[in-house]
């Protein structure tokens, strides 16, 4: 049983839908004041409001994880509201499919911004509030695509995922002097509102070719995600955790044919 993370304040950006909704729910279940942080306010709030109604505490905050000023705001707005912050889930991200003979530079800079570009500005933005409490978690959603494998249409992504797990390298070391840790969660095929977007045959393909034969949930994805939140996970730092139902494992469509 890991050490309650009750009472901690928590942001969980992309926490209105998917793995951050799952994460908000999850961590909300276990006693921490969770900040939802989205674009969207009507789904933003839906997540608030079903914590909530489950007896949790939750708030919920406007930004888009890819402009300093409302990352700031954010921030801000949270250590008002909950006192601090303890743990920061960077979580938010898209997957737009496009082949790269039809991806554009703009293209490209979107999904990095909002991918990578993200991850450094939000642990930028707590840094002060972990080095005023001398303690800090940070939890990064990266993916088994870019670090692990590759998915045509998926260049830009790819490298946005991997690029995190770079990121967190670096940042372990200097989050260190303010006791903080950061990792990431490597997620595989998460039945998510994003990942359904991709249709029926893509769902289909994908949890033929997981060993344990089923799509994860997006609280396969938090539960890893609190693990690392924990008071437990103290001495791990700048690592990551693949949560893909043995997905990567098989070497060969006969291998996974054998199952
Ligand atoms: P999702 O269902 O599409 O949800 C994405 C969340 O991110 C929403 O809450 C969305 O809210 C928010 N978001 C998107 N762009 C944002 C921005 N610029 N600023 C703030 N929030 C933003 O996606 P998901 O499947 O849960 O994916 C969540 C994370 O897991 C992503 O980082 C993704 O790369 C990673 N992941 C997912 C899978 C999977 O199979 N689902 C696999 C590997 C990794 P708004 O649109 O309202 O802003």
């Amino acid at each position: 049983m890991l050490t309650s993370i009750s009472g901690k304040s928590c942001i969980v950006t992309g926490g209105s839908k998917g793995i951050g909704k799952g994460i908000s729910k999850v961590f909300a279940a276990q006693g921490a004041k969770v900040m939802v942080a989205a674009r969207s306010e009507k789904e933003a709030m839906a997540t608030v409001e079903e914590i909530r109604r489950d007896g949790g505490t939750a708030d919920m905050v406007l930004c888009d994880v890819s402009d300093w000023d409302q990352v700031q705001h954010m921030t801000e707005y949270t250590a008002k509201t909950f006192g601090g912050i303890d743990i920061l889930c960077a979580n938010a991200g898209i997957f737009p499919q496009v082949k790269m003979v039809d991806m554009s530079a703009d293209d490209w800079d979107n999904v990095m911004d909002i991918n990578l570009k993200s991850s450094f500005l939000c642990v930028k933005a707590c840094i002060p509030h972990f080095e005023k409490s001398s303690s800090g978690r940070v939890v990064i959603t990266s993916s088994i695509t870019g670090p692990v494998t590759g998915f045509p249409g998926w260049a830009h992504y790819g490298a946005s995922k991997a690029g995190q797990l770079g990121f967190i390298r670096t940042a372990a070391m200097e989050l260190a002097r303010y006791n903080t840790t950061i990792n990431a969660v490597m997620p595989g095929n998460i039945m998510t509102e994003g990942l359904a977007d991709l249709g029926q045959d893509y769902l289909d393909a994908m949890a033929s070719s997981i060993p344990l034969k089923r799509l994860g949930s997006a609280d396969d994805i938090a539960n890893a995600a609190l693990f690392f939140a924990s008071d437990e996970a103290a001495y791990i730092t700048g690592q990551s955790i693949v949560v893909d139902g043995g997905q990567i494992l098989p070497e060969s469509l006969d291998a996974i044919a054998e199952i």
